[in-house]
């Protein structure tokens, strides 16, 4: 009988690319043509609605009534012309996934006919009926119900993948009924806020025409594509999103000749179907290329609003798996796929920047904007300083925990890279020590020279640290460490939390000093001279992923928790909690259930994996074993009989006394495994079982998968049950 395997394998090898067609050889034609951007709006809604709504937007007010009646109606009247028949509410709940439930706009009248209707009140409101999304105990279910709530800072949008219709999606909220939130948005809008609320009166400093701070981000998305065949052909990709087995390959990427290689044809026509369909809502596309894994790629953006950046990442990876689905593709979007070969991140490069144009996290021309970006360059280093742990455990995922100091991921340790000429900056700025209230400000201008030397990062490409978990990039900040599957909103949120904290504690110190008669530039230098010489704990530039870092780290105190069940304790900790109520991002039961929701997947997800392992060790692996055993077996017997003597089975029998101990092996770590996981399934408190999980479930993986590996080199190829890496990474 052919394996399962030996089939799909030959479905795989034999397809060709499919033809994409494009709407127009020019991006401009068709840029954002299934998006509600402000130009639709404007052309859909009354001149007066239509600013009032541009005022709304820009400063995140709230809606009345009468707006949000007309914009339903304009939004209705631009999607159904565009042949959409149904509306969602478009949110982000604690799967980490997206969710929608679709309206139809049709109205039945009751007499055989109807219309097509939206009002407002569905426009700012949804109530799916949301019962089994993650809550972690907001809810009871005599309230299941969870409600939707429009956000206008993000653009709805029509989906059309393929022949499945066209629906209306509007980006809201997902809120439980006594109003807690239960999404990765809501806090990240408020994070946003608050940020914005910091950073202001501290740019007003440098500029009073400033009247807005936002954030940016522009995330690299980095991603495996398998052929759809293999992706089928192994449970445990499907069930967990990783192979739990699986031998490395000969050739792996030792060559480093995929890195920026040519696309494969199928991979190539995959790639411009997704851009096509990415660049129609809106996601503006810049790069693509190959990594460094074989069958490993990466997208970026240009970057945008954290909020909408967020949202297009969310949509991407949503677009990625159902385009790959028409491509006979898979995409892989877990941190850890393949054991031994390099896992995939999301790079979140981050920075804020004014109303008037200004990126505050680039250096200026002049000193006097260079003040400016040393006030914020500062800050934000220090806000990471003073909240590492936090920003550890806001990456934290059981797929993350692969990645996370593999060797080709940052370490679990948070450290800051800033390169040689900031790293030359801030040490002029501590190394001059003097009191009094002289013009500090002239004086460091002068010896630094600030205007002439910054401005070098910037021409400065080398000086890169790929190592970094949070390395300056020459106009922003890029943190590494967050998890290519992740809802990057958590991260964001407790990044723009921090650094608001942070700005919050600086304004505060220089009114004070200002109130005592220093000059504001000087008590400026003196504060920021002050946190420079705090964030020397945090400010790294070597090498992330040596051992002499984790113990240089060790001395310094900083923390290197590699796994996710005890990271997130840092997210319950005093601290955290007095930071996100203080600025209201979560109330403590807020963090609380969020904390539980994060346990439990954690331990589900590596609950699935333990059953997962068991079931393919005992259902595939030894059958497929004991197969080939049966066939060593009949030979050394035929001989026997044919009279041979027993040296001529010396390689046989060896092999029949190898397998035999590793089917022996597995079967035995198997069962201990399952006994394991019955008694620890008794523990109720959640937070404890996800513990124990990480203590006493992972290790067996280890060990089952090694004996299997080792199976998979010496079992007859025909016989071995499942894809193989070299099959499944080098897409023809
Ligand atoms: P890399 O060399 O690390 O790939 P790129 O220059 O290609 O870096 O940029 C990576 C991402 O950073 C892109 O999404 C880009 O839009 C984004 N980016 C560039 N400048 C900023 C900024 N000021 N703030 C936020 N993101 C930015
Ligand atoms: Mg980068």
């Amino acid at each position: 009988m052919i394996s399962a395997r030996i089939n799909a394998v030959k479905d795989a090898y034999g397809r060709e690319s499919i033809d994409v067609n494009r709407p127009s050889p020019k991006i401009s034609d068709y840029f954002a043509q299934n998006v509600f951007t402000l130009d639709k709006m404007e052309q859909y809604l009354p001149k007066a609605t239509f600013k009032e709504m541009n005022s709304i937007i820009e400063k995140g007010e709230k809606i009345n009534r009468t707006i949000a009646k007309d914009v339903a109606t304009a939004m209705k009247n631009w999607a159904i012309g565009l042949g959409a028949t149904h509306y969602t509410h478009w949110f982000l709940p604690l799967t980490g996934l997206t969710a929608e439930k679709h309206d139809t706009f049709f109205n039945p009248d009751g007499q055989g006919s109807g219309i097509e209707s939206f009002d407002g009140a569905m426009l700012i409101q949804g109530e799916p009926d949301g019962s089994s999304f993650p809550n972690g105990g907001l809810r009871t279910t005599h309230e299941a119900r969870g409600y939707t709530a429009w956000d206008p800072s993000s653009p709805a949008f029509i989906s059309e993948v393929g022949s499945s219709g066209k629906t209306l999606c509007i980006p809201t909220i997902f809120i439980s009924y006594g109003g807690e939130s239960m999404d990765y948005k809501a806090p990240l809008l408020k994070s946003l806020q608050i940020l914005n609320k910091a950073a202001l009166p501290i740019c007003n400093l440098f500029d009073r025409n400033v009247a807005r701070v936002k954030a940016n981000l522009g995330w690299e998305q980095e991603f495996f594509i398998i052929d759809e065949a293999l992706y089928y052909a192994r449970p445990d990709l499907q069930a967990t999103g990783r192979t739990i087995l699986g031998h490395g390959p000969a050739k792996g990427q030792q060559l480093d000749d995929h890195y920026f290689g040519s696309i494969p044809e199928r991979v190539y026509s995959f790639m411009l179907e997704l851009e096509t369909e990415a660049l129609k809502l809106g996601i503006p596309l810049k790069t693509r290329h190959n990594e460094v894994a074989p069958g490993q790629y990466e997208f970026a953006p240009v970057y945008d609003e954290v909020n909408r950046a967020v949202d297009q990442n969310q949509l991407l990876m949503d677009l990625m798996k159902r385009i790959g689905k028409r491509h006979k593709l898979s995409v892989l979007l877990h941190e850890k796929p393949f054991a031994g070969l390099n896992g995939s991140g999301k790079h979140n490069n981050w920075s804020m920047s004014t109303d008037t144009g200004i990126n505050l996290l680039s250096p200026g021309k002049t000193p006097r904007k260079n003040l400016q970006f040393l006030t914020f360059f500062v800050n934000t280093i220090k806000a990471v300083n003073d909240y590492a742990d936090l920003l550890r455990s806001s990456i934290a995922s059981a797929g993350n925990d692969h990645r996370l100091g593999a060797n080709e991921a940052p370490p679990a340790i948070i450290s800051v890279f800033i390169g040689s000429t900031l790293t030359q900056v801030l040490k002029e700025l501590m190394a001059k020590v003097k009191d009094g209230k002289m013009d500090e400000y002239e004086r460091m201008d002068l010896k630094l020279n600030i205007h002439n030397m910054i401005p070098d990062v910037l021409l400065d490409n080398t000086d890169r640290n790929r190592t970094s978990p949070f390395a300056f990039t020459g106009n922003k900040f890029e943190f590494r460490a967050v998890g290519s599957s992740a809802n990057t909103a958590f991260p964001m949120t407790v990044l723009n939390t921090i650094v608001a904290e942070q700005l919050t504690k600086f304004k505060k110190e220089i009114d004070d000093l200002v109130k005592k008669g220093e000059k504001k530039e000087g008590a400026i230098f003196r504060i920021l001279r002050k946190y420079s010489k705090d964030c020397q704990t945090i400010l790294f530039e070597g090498d992330n992923y040596s051992d002499d870092w984790a113990k240089e780290a060790k001395k310094r105190g900083l923390s290197n928790v590699k796994s996710t069940a005890f990271a997130l304790d840092f997210l319950e900790s005093k601290e955290s909690v007095k930071l996100f109520t203080k600025h209201e991002i979560f109330t403590k039961e807020e963090l609380l259930a969020r904390y539980e929701v994060l346990q439990e997947n954690y331990q589900m997800k590596i609950q699935i994996e333990a059953r997962m392992l068991g079931t393919m060790a005992s259902s595939q692996i030894l059958p497929a074993a004991a197969e080939y055993l049966g066939l060593l077996l009949t030979n050394c017997k035929s001989m026997k009989d044919l009279g041979l003597n027993k040296s001529t089975m010396t390689a046989q029998l060896q092999l029949i006394e190898y397998i035999s101990s590793k089917i022996n092996s597995i079967n035995e770590n198997v069962i201990a495994m399952v006994k394991e996981r019955k008694k620890i399934n008794k523990i109720a408190d959640i937070p404890k079982r996800s513990k124990a999980y990480c203590d006493k479930i992972i290790p067996y993986f280890e060990k089952i998968r090694r004996d299997i590996d080792k199976l998979e080199l010496v079992v007859d190829d025909k016989l071995w049950p499942l894809p193989k890496y070299h099959e499944m990474l080098f897409i023809k």
